[in-house]
């Protein structure tokens, strides 16, 4: 597995926590000899300190950049290629990490400003940053070792909506709609079109949810055990690292409480 992610350059949005920022140490620890990472998230210092921590465990075989950058704003997405440096370029992986949950009402009680911003950042975000890399991927020829990977997060709940959580719900169908559609239009052209889709993972998603109240967040695992953000990086290391002709095309990961 090493030696395939050797040499490569992954991006991957909302790295700052949870499973993002899991992917990152898992990227580096899978292949720590030879491998750029471009962190993005919203909280600069934060991605600044998991930048750290990852350069203080692997060393500086692993060149990790970590960069501003909100899918949520159009026009960010479309200057975060052309303002990388140039040994940063070359990205042969995309994790499409970032996403939120706000409120989880009920669709006719939502909050305009919450349902906005769960589409725009779990939907249009997400669709917006592979375009903005997919011509990089397109760019580069067959023999020099495949073109390239989305590998999207999605949600089970895209999967198996519930009541109370429609809007979520919805931008998570979309993204593996999304992700169907792209695969059948990238046949052709050696781009692995990855989605997988968590359970219950516990990270600051739920306070995220609850408006930043981390006592209300936790009563959310109380009495389960959910998946840990490790559980799902290794799947999407997994997947990104198989042989070139295959493709880990969609995987729902969840603890075994919640069938
Ligand atoms: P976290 O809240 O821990 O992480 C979310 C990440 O997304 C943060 O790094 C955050 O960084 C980033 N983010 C949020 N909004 C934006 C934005 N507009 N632009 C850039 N980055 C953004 O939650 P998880 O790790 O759990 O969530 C990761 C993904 O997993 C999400 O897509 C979520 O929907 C999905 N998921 C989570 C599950 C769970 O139970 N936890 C279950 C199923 C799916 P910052 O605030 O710095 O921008």
């Amino acid at each position: 597995a090493a030696k395939r992610l050797e040499g490569k350059t992954i991006v991957i949005t909302g790295a700052s926590s949870g499973i993002g920022k899991s992917c990152a140490f898992e990227f580096a620890r899978t292949s720590p000899k030879n491998l750029k990472l471009i962190l993005t998230a919203r909280r600069i210092d934060t991605l600044k300190e998991v930048a750290a921590e990852i350069q203080k465990e692997v060393g500086d075989g692993v060149k990790v950049l970590p960069v501003q950058l909100d899918v949520s704003k159009p026009e960010e997405v479309r200057q975060f290629v052309p303002k990388l440096p140039e040994e940063f370029r070359d990205i042969h992986v995309l994790v499409n990490n970032a996403g939120l949950v706000k409120g989880l009402a009920r669709a006719p009680e939502i909050a305009e400003e919450d349902m906005n911003t769960m589409f725009n950042t779990n939907v249009t975000g997400l669709i917006n940053m592979t375009q903005a890399i997919l011509p990089i991927f397109k760019s580069r020829r067959k023999e020099e070792g495949g073109a390239g990977d989305v590998i999207n997060v999605g949600s089970i709940a895209g999967r198996e909506p519930y009541a109370g959580g429609s809007i979520y719900c919805a931008t998570k169908a979309a993204v593996r709609s999304f992700s169907d559609s792209l695969r059948k239009e990238t046949v052709d052209s050696r781009i692995r079109v990855i989605e997988i889709d968590p359970g219950q993972v516990e990270t600051e998603f739920s306070v995220v949810r609850f408006y930043g109240d981390a006592e209300k967040a936790k009563k959310v695992y109380e009495g389960v055990e959910p998946l840990t953000p490790d559980d799902i990086a290794e799947v999407v290391v997994f997947a990104a690292s198989r042989r070139e002709n295959v493709v880990i095309a969609d995987t729902l990961v969840f603890p075994s409480h919640q069938v």
